[in-house]
């Protein structure tokens, strides 16, 4: 299905703004850049629909920009935090609908939440976190914490998961945990809130939800499995 079109200011071009840009930009959005950094604009420049080579904390030229007539904007400015809650007030003030930033540490963090940040990021604890699940367990795909108490994960079906119903699993009663829905391993089509009686076969993905707790007691399981097997 095809996203409607979107716009997007991304302020500052590091590595994170200008991945964020390259990917808004290839699925056909409308993304404006800006950077204090001239080389970094112009290394974009043919991508996005406008790159400004200017100092985002200028207030006078994002009106000049008028940039609040785009939908959303992601403040990706990193070690200098000041320059990063300024950018961010300022939009606020504009009346941005939506504004993500990047949060250099758990301080800046919270700064941003006071002013009314929507989404903070911190990239490399993000997917620290990610990776080391998927290191543990050969089987976690992909672990997303949803907030501090509950997460959504995809894992790998294992053998002993293979030719069995998600009743036969029953992993709500033993884990806690809800599939939300099972994508084949070798098919496109995914089943979307699958049913008690759906297959599963090992290498299937399931998408799963849970607290923290629920799931890590899951993941242990997983890992033990793949261990047992191992050194069999
Ligand atoms: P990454 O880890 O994503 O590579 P980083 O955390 O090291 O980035 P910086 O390189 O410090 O972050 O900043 C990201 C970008 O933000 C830089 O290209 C920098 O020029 C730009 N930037 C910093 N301050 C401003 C500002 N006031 N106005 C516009 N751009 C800015």
């Amino acid at each position: 299905m095809k996203q409607a079109k979107r716009s997007f200011l991304v302020i500052g071009l590091g590595r994170f703004g200008e991945s964020i840009t390259k990917t808004l930009a290839s699925l056909d959005h409308e993304v404006m850049v800006i950077d204090k950094d001239e080389a970094k604009v112009n290394k974009v420049a043919d991508l996005v629909t406008q790159a400004v080579h200017a100092d985002a904390t200028d207030e006078s030229v994002l009106k000049e920009l008028g940039v609040s007539n785009l939908d959303e904007a992601i403040v990706a400015i990193g070690d200098d935090i000041q320059a990063s809650i300024l950018t961010t007030l300022i939009l606020k003030d504009m009346g941005f609908e939506r504004i993500v930033v990047k949060a250099k540490n758990d301080y800046h963090g919270r700064v941003l939440e006071k002013i009314g940040a929507d989404v903070i990021i911190h990239p490399e604890k993000d997917m620290g976190i990610r990776v080391a699940h998927s290191i543990l367990s050969g089987n976690i795909i992909d672990f997303i914490e949803l907030s501090p108490d509950y997460s959504l994960v995809e894992v790998a079906a294992s053998q002993t998961m293979n030719g069995k119903s998600l009743k036969e699993l029953n992993l709500r009663a033993k884990y806690g945990c809800t599939v939300l829905a099972i994508k084949p391993k070798d098919e496109e089509k995914i089943n979307i809130s699958p049913s008690a009686n759906d297959m599963v076969k090992a290498g299937d993905v399931l998408v799963l939800v849970g607290t923290n707790r629920d799931l890590s007691k899951l993941e242990q399981e997983l890992l033990d499995e793949s261990l047992t097997r191992e050194f069999r």
